[in-house]
């Protein structure tokens, strides 16, 4: 396989479409970190941070933590060292001002998204999943609530990152292996 050095892939995708699980599987793949803010913002309330606190209830509801937040959550975690070389990013941007955030982390260090993958799942699975994962925000009313958040809100990132000529679409609605293997055909990196 090619080095993957310099790839900066975002992988987008409804909850439930199974982003975590395959940016975890890519991340094994080509050798690049693979950076969930969801994860990062779960550990926070874990370890009962500042940053934890500001986000617990947001979370709890299925809203989106404010775009200013983010934005620092992620400038600092994409200056450690471990993502200089390329990372996968789950669950970031979810907005098109965190598209925009994005953008100008990246252009500083002289740098661009290279890819966008965007896992399609029809709807009625995406419930289905999300219900049988039984994490603590995913009542049935807040799972549907993401789902809504998840329309309204990141759901433009599709047309912004396909204008761009960005983005590759990969149906996540097959076996696991399957999937990865496609995201990794729609990288150039097969
Ligand atoms: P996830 O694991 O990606 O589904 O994220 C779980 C929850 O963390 C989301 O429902 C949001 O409340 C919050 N979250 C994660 N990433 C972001 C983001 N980029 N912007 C705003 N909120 C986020």
């Amino acid at each position: 396989m090619a080095g993957a050095n310099g790839l900066r892939a975002v992988l987008l995708g409804a909850p439930g479409s199974g982003k975590g699980t395959q940016a975890e599987r890519l991340s094994a793949a080509l050798g690049l970190p693979s950076i969930s803010t969801g994860e990062m913002l779960r550990q926070a309330v874990a370890d009962g941070s500042e940053l934890g606190a500001r986000v617990k209830s947001v979370m709890a509801a299925g809203e989106l933590v404010a775009d200013d937040l983010m934005a620092a959550v992620v400038r600092e975690r994409l200056a450690r060292p471990d993502a200089a070389a390329g990372f996968l990013l789950d669950g970031f941007p979810r907005t098109p001002a965190q598209a925009g955030t994005l953008d100008e982390i990246l252009a500083e260090a002289g740098k661009a998204v290279d890819a966008v993958l965007l896992l399609e799942v029809p709807e009625h699975v995406l419930v289905e999943r999300a219900l049988a994962r039984r994490r603590a925000d995913d009542r049935e009313e807040v799972v549907r609530e993401r789902l809504r958040v998840y329309r309204q809100k990141t759901e433009p990132l599709v047309e912004l990152y396909e204008r761009r000529g960005l983005l590759r679409r990969v149906d996540g609605h097959r076996a696991i292996e399957q999937i990865t293997a496609s995201l990794i055909a729609a990288l150039g990196r097969s």
